[in-house]
């Protein structure tokens, strides 16, 4: 019975395509410009984006410039961010967001709220959304005493030559664990699959032709979003940093996400039939933001402005350091095992670890500035967290033990204590006991060691990090900030024999 049904289905489906695609009149059809980023993290300064770049490429001046040079080429365009405008310079740490925020002014049309967007809290996401000249939108998060919605948009509707273009956004739910709990503990995150069913019901109710999903959730979500969701026709994603080069289609949605920091802009162009009344096409692409874009003249002219009290900013006092903070990757040193220990600290961990590449810089004893601290650790990177097997930490340490006099050398959190002898481990103990290969150990690092960098493959293959967002620049600078003095001395935490 049932495949006779589903015969009678493809029979069906068949005729009915073919009898459409016969009559599709193309002076009818409308194209639909979509013009998206995702994940800028405050990337305002042009960058190489490869080592192997020779020039420098992306910023905001020329992001803006193709912007406006993509719409200028399409008649009816919506320009999407799809979450975390923020977080992720200097420009972003001092400023709090508000260069993204304003630099974008009425050059995007609709942001969905990021993870990201919440990192200094809700009272500055909401006055960053306030002083927008675009709309941000998120559909599933709400406040929970007052059942408010967070954003004023839960959905949008544009009239484009007659076709009703239907939007809603998607926060992921994993926000909570990313930023600090005290940045969304008044907010509800509600499940995004229910929350998308009831959008397109509304969106579908109010007669809309087309209907785009922004949202904040990463490929794969959006892809089981696709599956399980029927009548979005495209989602614009972000949060996993893909490059998905031409788009995927899944279930009759086109899925498209741009990679990250303003290096692409993806472009998705719909095509509308007015005849038949339906989609006909759907084709999605990415384009580079190369050297060779000329950059947006307005836009060049504020980032200099304010980079000059982004710069300023710099100079501020965050305290100050009694002792010389000395970084070696010879041994252990003093300001290896106060990074470890903030990093600690901040994630809650049994053990902190830190490449001694990753401190580019010492501090010397008197007054420390924001600029110190951002030298030391110049490179945005963030905390990780995870859980590890001992096992597999144990060949953590071996591997360091190989590597003293080279970034790869580890440095470490209070309660570690390891000894090396020619270029091999001799022993290492957690809070005075042996690492016990079968327990769990609750690990925090950089973003950059837990993705296998400095050649740690143990790190890369566990499964289920959590990248924080929470700049290690950042951790140290509020640590200099309570502090107000440190006193730090080389701890005794590592011995090379
Ligand atoms: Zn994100």
């Amino acid at each position: 019975m049932k495949k006779h049904f589903n015969i009678l289905l493809v029979l069906l489906l068949t005729f009915s395509l073919g009898s459409c695609s016969g009559k599709i009149d193309s002076s009818k059809n409308v194209e639909i410009t979509i013009i998206h980023f995702n994940d800028f993290h405050s990337k305002i300064k042009e960058f190489r984006t490869s080592r192997k770049d020779k020039n420098k490429s992306a910023g905001i001046s020329r992001v803006v410039a193709l912007i406006k040079q993509l719409k200028k080429q399409n008649k009816n365009s919506i320009v999407m961010m799809a979450g975390d405008m923020i977080q992720g310079s200097p420009f972003s740490t001092l400023k709090k967001g508000s260069v993204s925020f304003s630099l974008f002014n009425n050059v995007i049309d609709y942001l969905v709220v990021g993870n990201h967007e919440f990192d200094y809290g809700l009272k500055n996401l909401n006055h960053l959304v306030k002083s927008a000249g675009f709309k941000t939108i998120t559909s599933n998060v709400y406040y929970k005493n007052s059942n408010q919605p967070l954003t004023k948009y839960r959905q949008d509707i544009i009239n484009m030559q007659g076709i009703k273009v239907g939007i809603f956004g998607l926060t992921t739910t994993t926000t909570p664990e990313t930023t600090l709990p005290a940045n969304v503990v008044k907010l509800r995150f509600e499940d995004e699959i229910t929350t998308a069913n009831n959008m397109v019901k509304n969106l579908k109710a109010a007669k809309c032709n087309v209907i785009i999903a922004l949202t904040h959730l990463g490929f794969d979500r959006d892809k089981i979003l696709a599956n399980k969701v029927k009548g979005i026709n495209v989602i614009i994603g972000g949060h996993s940093h893909t490059k998905v080069e031409k788009g995927q289609m899944v279930n009759n949605t086109m899925v498209a996400q741009a990679r990250h920091n303003g290096e692409y802009l993806g472009v998705v162009k719909i095509t509308y039939n007015t005849g038949v009344k339906k989609i006909v096409k759907i084709q999605a692409k990415l384009v580079k933001v190369t050297h060779d874009i000329e950059k947006d003249a307005v836009t060049l002219k504020s980032v200099k402005q304010i980079e000059k009290v982004v710069m300023s900013g710099l100079d501020k006092r965050v305290g100050i350091s009694k002792t010389d903070l000395i970084s070696t990757r010879k041994a252990e040193s003093n300001i290896g095992d106060l990074i470890a220990d903030i990093i600690k600290k901040r994630s809650n961990v049994d053990v902190a670890l830190v490449n001694s590449g990753g401190i580019r810089a010492n501090i010397l004893k008197g007054t420390v500035k924001h600029v110190h601290v951002l030298k030391v650790l110049p490179f945005g990177n963030t905390i990780s967290v995870f859980n590890m097997k001992g096992k597999n930490l144990l060949k953590v340490f071996e591997k360091s033990a190989t590597k003293v006099g080279a970034g790869a050398f580890m440095q470490v959190s209070r309660g570690v204590k390891y000894i090396v002898k020619n270029n091999k481990l001799v022993s290492v103990k957690i809070n005075g006991k042996d690492i016990e290969p079968n327990k769990t150990y609750k690990i925090a690092t950089s973003n950059f060691l837990a993705s296998g960098g400095d050649g740690y493959s143990e790190f890369k293959a566990v499964a289920n990090k959590v990248d924080t967002g929470n700049l290690i620049s950042t951790a140290v600078t509020n640590y200099f900030k309570m502090k107000k003095i440190i006193n730090v001395v080389k701890a005794g935490r590592i011995k090379i024999e």
